[in-house]
């Protein structure tokens, strides 16, 4: 896992921002939750357990597509300082987190991956 680790978070917040975008979220207003109804703007869809109508109304396309930017700004703050040619050698000759200076993939990027662990292209492997 290192690089690999990159270009799988690169790859999902892709495909979450792509599906935000599908579902008009650049554009359409806020989804919003009314006792066991979602208003989805475009559409209102009733049946929902009121809790799992909010949990599906707080995934408003525009609030995901907030989230991947945020993510996206938190994957390149912790950007790969690799040993080799590092001026600072010889202090640590290791791959660092170029923000937070920890053994890289450093736990802010891990901890960005945790929720998609159970995706068939985790990078398994340190
Ligand atoms: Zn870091």
């Amino acid at each position: 896992m290192s690089e690999d680790l990159v270009t799988f978070l690169e790859a999902r917040l892709d495909e979450e921002a792509a599906l935000a975008r599908g579902c008009d979220g650049d554009g359409c207003g806020r989804w919003s939750a009314h006792g066991h109804t979602v208003d989805f703007c475009q559409v209102e869809l009733a049946g929902f357990h009121p809790t799992i109508a909010l949990h599906v109304a707080l995934h408003d396309p525009a609030r995901v597509l907030r989230e991947v930017e945020a993510k996206r700004r938190i994957l390149a703050r912790h950007a790969l300082s690799p040993a080799v040619g590092d001026p600072e050698l010889p202090w640590d000759d290791r791959d660092d987190c170029q923000f937070d200076g920890d053994l890289w993939p450093c736990d802010d990027l891990l901890d960005l991956a945790s929720p998609y662990s159970d995706h068939p292209d985790f990078p398994r492997s340190a």
